[in-house]
């Protein structure tokens, strides 16, 4: 099937599948208007007046719960916040009964488990790896991209030889349970992949540990019954992820597409760098697909942020989107406000 039709099928397919009944707010009137209304723009460079709360994660959806357990038990000994968005999206990479992320996520039209993952830390490294098979743990793989190579991303056959040269094992990733989901799907669904809310779900942290350094996390099996090939935004720095460890770091989940083709995560950054707050930026980069991508009601995003005080926002597109937030009043889920209601 060529691609443009394969495209055409994923979006009558999300209005087929989603249940819910999407009513569209009519917001602003002119273009003009549209971009300067609801905010005001710091006229100097970011000023940090908010209450300093630190160490805090923040993880999306439920499965962020039990991965920011892990996180913060190096973040409240005072470990790295690169230590723990690295160790707590490990969690739910290992978790074969996570249908989205690593060992046991569903695999593309073909039948292959293909992950993407990247990592960014407080000096503004970055590492990732796309369209990578048998490696149960890609955020890790990224990570020694990050570390121990010149290069941002490795891809595939390329990021698996690397993997493998670093001591990681060939695991077989397709799990009977997987296997027997995309086996039923290809019976009905005829080689379409499918794009609904229920299957966006990839692990994306950050943190901003005790000594106010901030890092993030990403890690995915990517969009279900994808086309073979396919990568997302996960693996795409300032998309999938971004820190600046001046200003704050983001992480965005959902249809990547949307995400790659609007950079969310970096755009979140600048617009704090600018003087948004996490929530603000989040809504304002939700704003942004709302006003280049004519059909973004069809798909779901969500983004998390968190700035260098601590504050933390969340916002995507459809209700639904959640996550997991861990600070001293512990770890508690949060469903995120959104655009279509
Ligand atoms: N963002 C991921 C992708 O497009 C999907 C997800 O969040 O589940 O690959």
């Amino acid at each position: 099937m060529p691609a443009e039709t394969l495209y055409k099928v994923f979006k009558f397919k999300i209005m087929k599948i989603n249940r819910r009944n999407f009513i569209a707010k009519s917001i602003l009137a002119t273009a003009g208007t549209l971009i300067s209304s609801k905010y005001t723009f710091a006229k100097e460079p970011l000023k940090l007046t908010g209450k300093k709360n630190k160490p805090v994660v923040i993880a999306t959806w439920d499965h962020g719960f039990d991965a920011n357990k892990v996180a913060w038990k190096i973040l409240s000994k005072k470990g790295r916040a690169l230590d723990a968005v690295e160790k707590g999206v490990m969690l739910t990479e290992a978790d074969a009964d996570n249908l989205t992320v690593g060992l046991g996520g569903l695999p593309d039209r073909d039948g292959y488990v293909t992950l993407d993952a990247s990592i960014m830390d407080e000096k503004g490294n970055a590492g990732s790896v796309s369209f990578l098979q048998h490696i149960v743990h890609p955020i890790s793989v990224a990570r020694l991209v990050m570390e121990k190579t010149p290069h941002v991303m490795l891809s595939g056959e390329g990021a698996l030889q690397f993997a493998l040269a670093n001591g990681f094992k060939k695991e077989n990733l397709l799990t009977e349970k997987a296997k027997q989901k995309w086996k039923e799907w290809k019976k009905e669904a005829k080689y379409e992949p499918v794009i609904n809310i229920e299957n966006h779900d990839t692990i994306g942290m950050v943190a901003i540990d005790a000594h106010g350094n901030l890092s993030s996390a990403c890690t995915t099996s990517g969009l279900a019954y994808k086309m073979h090939g396919r990568v997302g935004d996960s693996p795409i720095i300032g998309a999938g992820m971004y820190v600046d460890n001046e200003v704050g770091a983001a992480v965005a989940t959902g249809m990547g597409e949307l995400v790659m083709k609007t950079l969310g995560s970096f755009l979140i950054v600048e617009f704090m760098r600018n003087g948004l707050s996490p929530q603000q930026a989040c809504e304002k980069a939700i704003e942004r697909i709302k006003q280049k991508l004519p059909d973004y009601k069809n798909f779901q995003i969500g983004y998390l942020a968190i700035n260098k005080s601590g504050e933390t926002g969340a916002y995507s597109i459809q209700k639904g989107f959640n996550y997991a937030k861990y600070d001293k009043k512990g770890n508690r889920l949060i469903d995120a406000d959104y655009l279509l209601k």
